[in-house]
């Protein structure tokens, strides 16, 4: 095919990702429309360029405080909101970081990436892509932004396409409405969409696809579904991470590093219940790919990019498939590990599968110690649930990760004294992040706010600091702020954020290698070594039927089931075992089933 016959795109990835990751999202593209004769997409990740401009450091402190990163292209997109801008990022720093480091001056870096961005643009060679198409998650509005104006000012006639999660619904049509950089805006799953787009600008096609918004003046298609049904993600080809490891050499081939490779086995998420939810308002529908086109993938990336450490993009693992997909593994001799998402009630012979199969590292969502308030969550699980899932994780090294939801709104004061309580009995368990509640476009409670006694939804106070007022009013935000419950909520969480501070202090100031619970069996007793918040730690010893009853609980168990193994106890005699051993925070009860806490430490594996 001559070369003036290909129609040339872009894809784009703009800051703030974690650098050492190509974009999946912008590969799954790639590989997508490479199928295709005439469509010659090329993937760009100016993060990279990013990084190695402003320095690894400095980049990576600046990704995890979230807004900070949008404040500085705030200042470039609108420069009259650069003293607002600047605020922001000062403050967004402060809050992660106790000492920010002193070398961020946010004129110089706003500087230092507005020129990076241009020097990209021109290294690129732009005139020859017909189409730019950017993918925007979390933190990359205003850097597309920006980039998409950069290119409008040296291209008038180049087309540009927004896409991703953070475009759907009317967050994408806001776009397409209010920025007259952006010509299309794609509204769900980007795949077949921007084929059919490509068609449509190829002239190849007389109309648009339907799953599109159109800048403001021209006329988006009738949307139907946001997702284009029959998208069998089992026949998607596996990304193409080429482009990154070429532009990740090109610019730091003299501080190589090993990336971590992003897979998706699903789309969705099976469970699609959390009220604070809204991370899947870009699939319609869960669907996954099957075990064996999984291992394929896993194997055939890891082979191609010499890489063993995948993360999982997924909501949350498909739990069958994943078990039948990590047994597959544990039986090839490579030695991959992963990152992924599962849900705390993924039980113990599962996990143990998972993490002999390679599953190196969980984000559980544990969210709440308290069951009502994981109710009113919607989680589908209970305090045991999350309990019982932390000690799993000990038990089979997996190290974990999770947060703690703190004011979300209609907590009751029961509901803080429960979290509290509980948060005890979790202590010798690796500690979770205090992630305050944001009200996320299209999650439950933003539908309902008043079911959360939350009396307005409102413009989000750092939105008010990233744009100007009079756009603000016509745009519809990932984040809202909202009125109501809020500085009660507040007042509420403090005693729980204070422990949460303790309890991580706990585990950084630990030296020893042992489990901070952990029990030795001598076979007709065991031993339970317990530290805690303060002061030596304790022995605990247990003989007879209290080591055998402690070992029956090694699982959630029902209270009736230890009364049938134990036909010689009476119910009082357990009830007061079991009451001892939670008033020492060896055991967990919830109603009538318990947990005992303590992970077995073997001398010999
Ligand atoms: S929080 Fe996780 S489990 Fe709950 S609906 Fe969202 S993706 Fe699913």
């Amino acid at each position: 095919m001559a070369a003036d016959t290909f129609f040339a795109l872009a894809l784009i990835s703009m800051p703030w990702p974690i650098f050492n990751r190509p974009s999946i999202q912008i590969a799954s593209l790639k590989s997508y429309l490479d199928k295709e004769d005439d469509l010659q997409p090329d993937c760009f990740h100016p993060y990279l360029d990013i990084a190695r401009r402003i320095g690894t450091d400095r980049y990576r402190e600046i990704a995890h405080s979230g807004w900070a990163g949008e404040a500085l292209f705030s200042s470039l997109v609108f420069p009259e909101k650069a003293n607002d801008a600047r605020t922001l990022f000062y403050e967004s720093l402060r809050g992660n970081y106790r000492q920010p480091s002193r070398h961020f001056d946010f004129e110089a870096l706003a500087d230092e990436i507005s020129d990076c961005c241009l020097d990209w643009l021109v290294a690129i060679n732009p005139e020859k892509y017909q189409l730019f198409g950017f993918s925007l998650c979390f933190s990359q509005l205003l850097p597309s932004l920006y980039m998409a104006d950069l290119v409008k000012k040296r291209l008038p006639s180049a087309q540009v396409v927004f896409g991703g999660s953070s475009c759907c619904g009317k967050l994408g049509k806001s776009i397409a409405d209010n920025f007259a950089s952006v010509d299309f805006v794609v509204d769900g799953e980007g795949e077949e969409t921007l084929v059919a787009l490509c068609r449509y600008l190829q002239e190849k096609s007389p109309r648009l696809p339907a799953h599109i918004f159109v800048r403001a003046g021209g006329k988006s298609p009738q949307q139907t579904n946001p997702c284009p049904e029959g998208l069998d993600i089992n026949r998607l080809p596996a990304p193409d991470y080429r482009d990154y490891f070429k532009q990740m050499q090109q610019l730091f081939g003299d501080q190589p590093f090993i990336p971590s490779l992003p897979v998706e086995f699903s789309r969705g998420c099976w469970w699609n219940n959390c009220s604070f939810c809204n991370l899947n308002i870009q699939w319609q529908g869960y669907r996954h790919k099957s075990a064996p086109k999984m291992v394929k993938e896993v194997v055939e990336l890891a082979k191609n990019f010499q890489s063993l450490h995948f993360t999982f993009t997924d909501n949350t693992l498909p739990p069958a498939e994943a078990e039948l997909f990590f047994t597959e593994l544990r039986r090839i001799d490579i030695d991959v590990d992963f990152f992924a998402e599962i849900r705390a009630i993924t039980g113990s012979e599962r996990l143990e599968i998972y993490r002999e199969g390679g599953l190196s590292t969980v984000q559980i969502g544990i969210e709440a110690l308290s069951t009502s308030l994981l109710k009113k969550m919607a989680k589908g699980t209970t305090t045991i649930d999350n309990i019982a899932v932390m000690k799993i994780c000990s038990q089979h090294n997996i190290h974990m990760e999770g947060n703690l939801i703190t004011e979300f709104p209609s907590t009751s004061k029961k509901e803080i004294n429960e979290t509290l309580i509980n948060l005890d009995f979790v202590l010798p368990f690796l500690p979770l992040d205090n992630a305050g509640f944001f009200l996320g476009y299209g999650s439950p409670v933003y539908h309902k706010p008043r079911d959360f006694n939350i009396a307005a939804v409102v413009v989000h106070s750092k939105n008010k600091k990233l744009f100007p007022a009079g756009l603000l009013s016509s745009m519809t935000m990932l984040l809202s702020g909202y009125r109501g419950d809020r500085g009660r909520q507040q007042e509420l969480w403090k005693p729980v954020r204070q422990k949460i501070k303790d309890w991580k202090e706990f585990h950084h100031r630990r030296t020893g290698t042992s489990h901070p619970l952990h029990y030795r069996d001598g076979g007709s007793f065991l031993i339970i070594r317990q530290e805690k918040l303060s002061g030596p730690p304790l022995q605990h010893r247990l003989q007879g039927l209290s080591r055998k009853i402690y070992i029956a609980c090694e699982k959630i168990t029902p209270i009736e089931d230890i009364l049938r193994s134990f036909p010689q106890l009476k119910a009082k005699t357990v009830e007061k075992f079991i009451a001892e051993m939670c008033a020492k925070q060896l055991m967990f009860r919830e109603r009538g089933r318990v947990l005992s806490l303590a992970v077995r430490k073997k001398s010999k594996s």
